[in-house]
């Protein structure tokens, strides 16, 4: 048989099956006590009434025996007529007593009532004789004899009755106590039995609400402690479902609740945690894996190197190839960098381009082992929908726990040492101290420039370009200097980066226009029909204001747009989307020329810039360095040349350091010319000196020009 299991029922149906057993019980109980108790008291009314009775019936006897006694006397002087009339009353009084004794003797009687009733029925029949034996010797005038009668044995019968009905009454009483006696075992049996009654009820009900209440509170504890161990993270646990279908759904809900917290909380975690692209760990989640490995590698006595690695060109490929191509780089650095590093090591993904790594090192020589393994697995090609694509990587690394131990600290050694590759052209730079006072440098430079351009102590210094043909100038490149108060000279190279990451370069930008416009306007003026070239940064060609701020300065000093040229850089048209074309387009229009400084360092192609308003190729100096020395070179230069001219555009050869160089140069046709073999930049005046003396000394003195 199914054995009843009170948790499979729900807890409504538990509730009201408990009490309404409890109820019925009660009610039981309370009929069953109001039953006896409507008993007992009628037992009790009986009893009493019985007893009221019996004591009636005795005093009736008596009366009546007596009432009898009394009239014989009055017998002895009566008339034959008066004794009518007593005979009569006698008469009545027997009759009363045959009644009395008949009532008597119907009666609930123990066994001394029923003897005491004998003893007065026997008095009665012998008092009754002798009243008739007096009465016939009254009928009979034998006065004498039934005076005698009556004094004499009538009076001690008179007195046996009265003993035998006091003997009566006397029974009836123990009769009546007895009875009580009954009434009150009676009694005393049915609490014993309501007590038993009350105590099983009590047990029943305490029963059944053990039984409920742990049927509900079981289930309820264990999903409360179910929901606290779900509570400290642990979404596996399942809490048991079984149980009334309320608290089985409530453990089912918690249950997809887990899961759905777990979920959730996954994707959370792989939201702020893992780079959605290459699923690599982001910087917070890189630093909690290398502490663990940081401790793993302290345990085993061994050293760490923290690499941080940017890939090079990615903002040409992302503004060129598009975003697709862009994160086919990422992807495929990753994957490349995931390969490349073992157990003892982690990887993650910074921002953009940049990635790092900490990898387990014996000691601090093994960190340039790890940079020459980085360069030599990254340092190859990809290929993306067909297209060959330059993986290249800049490296900065810091040591554990050599340059810091702790992880934050690592990471922006490293990142310095990065951009100090980037900055030098380097493969890799390991974090020094010098690196890092360079950088306080930089920032207490920071504050200085602001100074330095309200106070004017920028300078701008002009290098200028020639035909290397006929050796005339055509122009010059306007390149600032620093005179710092207290550093002396301070050659670009030393702020213009960090002017540019600060946001600067704009008010230095606007520094040299000025100045550049006012030479153009003295030239004007001394009748030199020469170009000056400012350089522009990529924020400058983000700044739609810029074609409305140099006409404005043009106007002011009333100087012709086309001898004003602006020099920008591949990486700088690339940068921002639309807005450097728009820029560009803008300047175009107010008639200013537009070069494309360094070309052959970026990944743009000629077929691209030939959209743009460009006017003049200047080609990098790194084409031209021992260009002498190299046919393939000379080719490779020519073709640049070639392509350029076709475009429409002037080509001008930067870095030219010595005539050989320049006699290649004008065999492969390039327009002008500009280096330290002609002249090094200069201030204005020892321009004016050099132009004068040009044709005596083309090398100038490097005193002529204070720095560099
Ligand atoms: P750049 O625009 O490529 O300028 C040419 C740099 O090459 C100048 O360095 C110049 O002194 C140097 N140079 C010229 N001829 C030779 C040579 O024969 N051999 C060698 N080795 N170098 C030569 P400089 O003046 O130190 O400027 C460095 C860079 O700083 C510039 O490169 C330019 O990108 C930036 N820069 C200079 N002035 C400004 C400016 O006013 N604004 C902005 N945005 N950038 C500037
Ligand atoms: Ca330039
Ligand atoms: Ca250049």
């Amino acid at each position: 048989m199914k054995r009843f299991d009170l948790s499979k029922l729900r807890i409504w149906p538990r509730l009201v099956l408990s009490f309404t057993v409890l109820l019925l019980f009660s009610l039981l109980l309370a009929g069953l006590s109001l039953y006896r108790l409507n008993e007992l008291s009628n037992n009790f009314t009986e009893e009493m009434g019985q007893l009221n009775l019996d004591r009636e019936t005795i005093d009736e006897i008596r009366d009546s025996s007596e009432d009898a006694a009394r009239k014989l006397p009055v017998l002895l002087g009566a008339s034959p007529e008066e004794r009518e009339s007593v005979y009569a009353e006698i008469n009545d009084a027997n009759h009363n007593l045959d009644r009395v004794l008949t009532r008597l003797s119907g009666g609930p009687t123990t066994a001394e009532q029923l003897h005491a009733i004998e003893g007065v029925r026997a008095g009665l029949a012998s008092y009754r004789e002798l009243v008739k034996a007096t009465i016939r010797l009254i009928e009979t005038g034998e006065n004498k004899k039934a005076l005698h009668l009556l004094g004499g044995k009538t009076e001690a019968t008179l007195v046996d009755l009265t003993r035998a009905i006091r003997d009566l009454s006397a029974a009836s009483q123990i009769a009546a106590i007895e009875r009580a006696k009954v009434v009150r075992d009676e009694i005393q049996q049915d609490r014993v039995s309501v007590g038993i009654l009350c105590v099983v009820i009590f047990s029943i009900g305490c029963t059944l609400a053990w039984l409920v209440t742990r049927s509900i509170v079981v289930p309820l504890a264990r999903t409360e402690q179910g929901a606290r161990r779900i509570a400290t993270g642990d979404y596996a646990f399942r809490i048991d479902a079984g149980g009334a279908a309320e608290l089985g759904r409530l453990a089912s809900a918690m249950n997809v609740m887990a899961q759905a917290v777990a979920e959730r909380e996954d994707s959370l975690f792989k939201m702020s945690n893992l780079d959605v692209l290459t699923e690599l760990p982001l910087r917070n989640q890189f630093i909690v894996q290398s502490h663990a490995l940081l401790a793993r590698l302290v345990k085993a006595k061994r050293v760490a190197v923290v690499i941080c690695m940017d890939v090079d060109r990615l903002k040409n490929v992302n503004n060129i190839l598009g975003f697709e191509a862009g994160d086919a780089l990422i992807c495929g650095t990753a994957q490349r960098l995931r390969e490349l590093f073992n157990s003892d090591a982690c990887v993650g993904r910074l921002a953009g381009g940049t990635f790092i790594a900490t990898v387990g090192i014996d000691n601090a020589a093994g960190a340039e082992l790890v940079a020459e393994r980085v360069q030599r697995e990254l340092n190859t090609k990809l290929v993306w929908e067909h297209q060959p694509l330059d993986l290249s990587v800049s490296i900065g690394m810091a040591l554990f726990p050599a340059h810091a131990m702790d992880m934050d600290l690592l990471l922006r050694r490293a990142e310095h040492a990065m951009f100090e590759s980037k900055r030098q052209r380097l493969h890799a730079t390991l974090y020094s101290a010098k690196l890092e006072e360079s950088r306080l440098d930089h920032l207490s430079l920071l504050s200085d420039l602001q100074e330095a351009i309200a106070n004017n102590h920028l300078k701008q210094f002009l290098q200028p370009k020639i035909s290397p043909f006929d050796r005339t100038m055509h122009g010059a490149e306007a390149l600032v200097r620093w005179h710092h108060p207290v550093r002396g000279w301070l050659s670009p190279a030393e702020f213009i980066p960090f002017a540019e990451n600060t946001g600067r370069i704009r008010q230095v930008t606007q520094w040299m226009l000025e100045h550049a416009v006012q030479t153009l306007a003295d030239w004007q003026q001394k009748g030199l029909n020469c170009s000056v070239a400012v350089n522009v940064s990529t924020l400058d060609l983000q700044d739609p204001m810029l074609p409305a701020r140099v006409n404005h300065l043009l106007k002011k000093f009333n100087v012709a747009p086309s001898m004003l040229q602006l020099e920008l850089t591949e990486s700088g048209l690339m940068a921002g989307g639309d807005d450097p074309i728009r820029v560009m387009h803008g300047l175009n229009e107010i008639g200013v020329k537009l070069a494309i400084d360094d070309f052959g360092t970026g990944q743009s192609s000629l077929a691209y810039l030939q959209l743009l308003p460009v006017h003049e190729l200047k080609i990098d100096r790194s084409f031209v360095d021992g260009v002498n020395r190299d046919a393939r070179r000379q080719d490779l230069l020519k073709s640049i040349v070639d392509l350029g001219h076709s475009l429409g555009l002037t080509v001008t050869a930067e870095g030219v350091e010595n005539e050989a160089e320049l006699e290649v140069l004008k065999a492969v046709g390039c327009d002008l010319v500009q280096g330290y073999h002609i002249a090094k930049p200069m201030s204005s005046d020892a321009l004016a000196h050099w132009m004068e003396g040009v044709a005596k000394s083309p090398a100038p003195q490097a005193d002529d020009y204070a720095c560099l």
